[in-house]
C-alpha cells in the first residue's frame, strides 16, 4: 500500500529515510575496482553542489522524513569547505556519518567530534602494504593503519569496508577476521559489483558462501555467532566468540537486501538516485538553482524505483555489461 503524502516512499511502499551525499568526484587513492583506469570525466566545479545547496537539498529530505545522512564521495574529506558542510547538516535533526578511506582522516578527529559524526566507514581491502598500493596505486597502508587504530582510540564507532576480489585479497579474509579479536570494530566484507569501467566479471566475485566456506574452515562452528538483524542492514553479520569486533558481508550480487532499501543516493554533481543500480537520474540542482520547487522531481524519482537492482533482478542481467556502461563509475555516484 503506498501512501500518496509521503514523497519518499516509492510504489514498492519502501520508505525512504537514509540518503547518502556524495561531497567530490575526486579520490587520494585511485582503486582500480572503483576508478576506471582512464580516469573520469570531472564535473566543472560551477555544476558541483555548494555547501549551501547541499544543505538546502538535505533539508528537504530531511522535512520529509530523513533521518540519517552519510557523506561519501570519491573521497569527502578532500572538500575544502567539508567544516561548513558538516556545520550545516549537523544542525539538522539527523545522524550524520561519513565513509572516507582514512588516509587524511587524522586531521579532522576534532571537527568529526565536534559535529557528532561517531559512526565511520573506512575502506581498507587489504592488510598488506604492498597489495595496498597495488590495489589504489598509492603508497598509503602505514598511514591508514595508523589512523584506523587512532579513530578506534578516540571512540569513534569503527566498520572497515573491504572490496573482495578473487585472487586479490580472497586469502585474507581470515586475516582480517582476527584484525577484529583485539579491535571492537567491524570488518565487512563487500562482493565485487559492476559499475562502468571497472572490468567487473562474476568469476572475480567472491560471495557470502565463499566468505562463509573460508571461516568455516577456519573456526569451530560453536564459535561462530550469527548476529541478529537490525532494521535495513545491508549485511549478514557474524562474531568470533571472544572477539571484540565482528564481521559481516554485504551480498548485493548473490543476495541483494533490495526489499528492505530505504537508501537514496545524491550525487556531487546534484544528481538524484534512487538505486545504486540505476541508469537514470534525477536534477535536482538545475532546478534548485532556478528557484523552483523540487520535491516534485523528488516524488517521481522515488516512485519509479525499481523493486531490485535498478531492474537487474537476475544475476542474469547483472552480467551485462552494457548494463554497467548506461550507470556512472562508482567513484562518482558515492558508494
Ligand atoms: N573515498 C571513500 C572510501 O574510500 O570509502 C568513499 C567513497 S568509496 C566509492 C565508498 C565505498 O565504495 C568504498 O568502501 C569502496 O570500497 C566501495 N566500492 C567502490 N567500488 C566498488 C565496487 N565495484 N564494488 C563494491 N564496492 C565498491
Amino acid at each position: 500500500m503506498t501512501n500518496q503524502n509521503n514523497i519518499l516512499q516509492d510504489s514498492h511502499g519502501r520508505d525512504h529515510t537514509y540518503l547518502r551525499i556524495s561531497l567530490v568526484e575526486r579520490c587520494n587513492l585511485r582503486c582500480f575496482y572503483c576508478m576506471p583506469a582512464e580516469g573520469v570525466q570531472l564535473t566543472p566545479k560551477s555544476h558541483i553542489m555548494t555547501y549551501e545547496e547541499i544543505y538546502d537539498i538535505a533539508k528537504i529530505f530531511v522535512k520529509h522524513g530523513v533521518n540519517k545522512i552519510r557523506l561519501t564521495g570519491g573521497e569527502p574529506l578532500i572538500r575544502k569547505d567539508i567544516p561548513f558542510v558538516l556545520e550545516k547538516l549537523a544542525s539538522l535533526p539527523v545522524e550524520l556519518s561519513i565513509t572516507s578511506n582514512a588516509v587524511i582522516i587524522h586531521k579532522f578527529i576534532d571537527i568529526l567530534k565536534k559535529y557528532n559524526v561517531n559512526n565511520i566507514n573506512l575502506s581498507l581491502d587489504t592488510l598488506i602494504s604492498k597489495k595496498f598500493k597495488e590495489i589504489t596505486l598509492r603508497d598509503e597502508f602505514d598511514i591508514v593503519y595508523k589512523n584506523i587504530l587512532l579513530l578506534v582510540k578516540e571512540g569513534f564507532k569503527v566498520k572497515i569496508n573491504a572490496v573482495l576480489m578473487k585472487g586479490v585479497n580472497d586469502d585474507e579474509i581470515i586475516d582480517f577476521i582476527n584484525f577484529t579479536k583485539d579491535l571492537p570494530i567491524s570488518v565487512r566484507f563487500i562482493e565485487f559489483m559492476p559499475f562502468d569501467g571497472n572490468k567487473w566479471d562474476l568469476g572475480k566475485m567472491v560471495s557470502y558462501n565463499d566468505v562463509m566456506t573460508y571461516v568455516n574452515a577456519s573456526f569451530q562452528e560453536s564459535d561462530i555467532e550469527r548476529l541478529q538483524y537490525e532494521p535495513n542492514d545491508t549485511s549478514k553479520n557474524y562474531k568470533i566468540k571472544g572477539f571484540k569486533g565482528r564481521f559481516a558481508i554485504i551480498s548485493s550480487v548473490t543476495n541483494p537486501f533490495c526489499d528492505s532499501c530505504n537508501r537514496l543516493r545524491l550525487t556531487a554533481n546534484g544528481q538524484l538516485k534512487n538505486c545504486l543500480f540505476s541508469s537514470t537520474e534525477s536534477d535536482l540542482l538545475t532546478t534548485l538553482r532556478e528557484g523552483k520547487p523540487i520535491e516534485p522531481i523528488i516524488q517521481k524519482a522515488v516512485q519509479s524505483k525499481l523493486k531490485v537492482r535498478g531492474g537487474m533482478d537476475t544475476l542474469k542481467k547483472l552480467q551485462n555489461p552494457e548494463k554497467h556502461n548506461q550507470n556512472r563509475s562508482m567513484i562518482t555516484i558515492g558508494g
